[in-house]
């Protein structure tokens, strides 16, 4: 029950590394024992065949070979017995005859013994009566015997020595064949671990890096594949967490950044995120003398809007002149509602002239699109601008000077653009006359 358990949780959740690691290594081990094993075993095979060869067969071979050379040693004593030159070498030769018909090699060879003492008797005879006819042939068949004794016996003396290295031979092509299929079980089992490595281990923390890494730069990171062992999913499931959890900080990030620089109602950028934007452009413009302009608007009697529709149409003025604003300006240009109905703006790489001309833009198109409230009521809206250059001294005097463009401008009947000529106070130029349908009176 613990088993099938554990068998569903590994197929389930991946195998524990360790226990993958000792099954593998278990295996191996096991396949290295049976090799060892089958090495030993055709080892010990062939040296029991040498020590064979050594004790048994060398020793019986030459003992047939001594019996062979005895036996034709037999039977060449016994030509000379029958043909000696002399009787005393003939005796001699008898003589011999006996001793060898004597010899323990003989001796324990009963064909050998059998046919030595048929010989001797033969010789015996031979040498004390005169030969016939019959003799010699019956010497002859005698003689022809030896010889194919000593033939046979030699011939059994090497089929000895041959079946042994026959035998041993086989047992080196058998051991050489073992070898061979155990090495290529071993070849193949470590092709397969070496798989399984790459497959469970090598592949999963290569791409739990490219995850990791994608998770640095902010990329989209690939989903991972079922993991076969369980830390390695352990660890990726935790990627996939921190994955979840930086996509919802950095969604929070943006949230957050959005709220810290952008207005709430109109979606433009707040008063603080404008001011940093344009300190670091007046700077860079400054320090390469590159031409740059701010601008002040406020919205024309717009209190009275407030009072006349209520605050939310109020709101709803905002929202419109802001994306009117926005659309009309250049995607250089950088604007913020800068409090109620008040409005910057910072013209980059833009002359006096230019941003005079682009102002007339702004103001011309918000006195143009009086905001349609239903059927039969237009609201118009109008706009007031004051225009300072920007490209010497500090933001927050340009702005102050701009500001004074605008009070100007309002002074001088609203609707219209005012431009703050020189740092010195009350030095302004207006322009813009009102439009023909837009208002410079209270709505
Ligand atoms: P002027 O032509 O001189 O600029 O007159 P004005 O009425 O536009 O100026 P004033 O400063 O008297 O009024 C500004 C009004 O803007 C007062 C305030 O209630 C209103 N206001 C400020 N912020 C908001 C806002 O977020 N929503 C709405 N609906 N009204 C706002
Ligand atoms: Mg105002
Ligand atoms: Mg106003």
């Amino acid at each position: 029950m613990a088993q099938r358990s554990f068998l569903e949780r590994a197929t389930r959740d991946g195998w524990p590394a360790g226990t993958a690691f000792a099954l593998i290594a278990g295996v191996f081990g096991c396949t290295f024992l049976a090799l060892l094993f089958f090495l030993a075993v055709d080892q010990r095979l062939v040296l029991e065949g040498s020590q064979r060869l050594l004790d048994k067969t060398v020793p019986s071979t030459l003992e047939h070979f001594r019996l062979a050379r005895n036996v034709e040693q037999l039977r060449l004593e016994g030509e000379r017995v029958l043909s000696g030159p002399t009787p005393v070498a003939r005796q001699q030769a008898l003589f011999i005859i006996s001793l060898l018909a004597s010899h323990p090699a003989l001796m324990a060879d009963p064909r050998a013994a059998e046919l030595a003492r048929e010989v001797e008797r033969f010789l015996a005879r031979a040498a004390r009566e005169e030969m016939s006819e019959e003799s010699y042939a019956a010497w002859t068949a005698l003689s022809s015997r030896l010889s194919l004794l000593a033939d046979d016996v030699s011939i059994e003396g090497v089929n000895l020595a041959t079946d042994d290295l026959r035998q041993m031979s086989a047992i080196m092509v058998q051991s050489r064949v073992k070898l061979a299929v155990v090495l290529a079980l071993v070849a193949a089992f470590a092709g397969l671990v070496l798989f399984l490595i790459h497959r469970h281990l090598i592949r999963p923390l290569q791409m739990m890096d490219e995850a990791l890494s994608a998770l640095r730069a902010g990329a989209p990171v690939k989903p991972f594949a079922p993991a076969a062992m369980r830390e390695i999913g352990a660890v990726e499931g935790a990627i996939g967490q921190l994955r979840e959890v930086m996509h919802e900080n950095e969604t929070a990030r943006q949230q957050l950044v959005l709220l810290a620089t952008t207005d709430d109602l109109t979606g433009m950028f707040n008063r603080r995120h404008f001011m940093a934007l344009a300190e670091e452009e007046i700077k860079r413009a400054q320090r390469y003398d590159r031409p740059l302009c701010v601008a002040m608007a406020d919205l024309d009697f717009f209190k009275q809007i407030n009072d006349s529709y209520g605050h939310a149409v109020g709101d709803l003025v905002l929202t419109s002149i802001a994306e009117l604003l926005t659309k009309t300006l250049r995607q250089s240009d950088c604007a913020c509602r800068y409090g109620g109905e008040e409005f910057a703006f910072l013209f980059s790489e833009t002359s006096l002239a230019e941003a005079h001309r682009l102002a007339e833009r702004l103001r011309h198109r918000v006195a143009k699109n009086p905001l349609q409230l239903s059927d039969d009521v237009c609201l118009p809206v109008t706009l007031s601008l004051g225009l300072a250059d920007a490209s010497r001294g500090s933001l927050a005097t340009s702005l102050k000077r701009a500001d004074e463009a605008l009070y100007e401008a309002k002074k001088q009947g609203r609707n219209r653009v005012f431009i703050a000529l020189s740092a010195d106070h009350g030095s302004f130029r207006g322009s813009a006359l009102p439009e023909k349908n837009s208002h410079s009176q209270p709505p």
